[in-house]
């Protein structure tokens, strides 16, 4: 079994943002000598998570929209009186820091409208993605 660990860097610019980082996970793929397998895709982040989905400009939008109305900014969070972001923490403990996919023939194993991205909830900032590739 082999192992590949690999960080990805990613600016963000806006306050909630979604970034398609599916070319750089797939170069790190593509990189590796693992040709079966499973590719995990880990943000070390409590205001931050991993999204699985079709990269189209309205879409990506209504996910926005669809987190801002499932967690307001201001509803009476008592984590607001310390940090004031309480609403990125609950959309990134629903959302989720982390997915996994299979790896077969050396290629990651999505559909064509399934794009991997990185969801900002409390930008501008520099995030870290982890990619961890297990197999042979
Ligand atoms: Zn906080």
């Amino acid at each position: 079994m082999k192992v590949l660990f690999k960080e990805i860097q990613i600016q963000t610019n806006e306050r909630t943002e979604i970034i398609d980082i599916t070319g750089k996970v797939e170069d790190i793929i593509n990189r590796s000598e693992i040709t079966n397998g499973l590719c995990v895709i880990h943000t070390v982040h409590s205001t931050a998570a991993i999204i699985i989905n079709e990269h189209e400009k309205g879409l990506k939008k209504d996910i926005v929209r669809k987190i801002r109305e499932d967690f307001p900014k201001d509803a009476g969070w008592l984590h607001n009186e310390v940090d004031d972001n309480a609403d990125a923490h609950l959309a990134s403990t629903y959302i989720g820091p982390t997915k996994i996919f299979p790896i077969q023939r050396g290629k990651i194993i999505r559909g064509p409208w399934q794009n991997i991205f990185l969801l900002e909830l409390d930008g501008p900032r520099t995030r870290r993605v982890m990619v961890e590739i297990i197999g042979e």
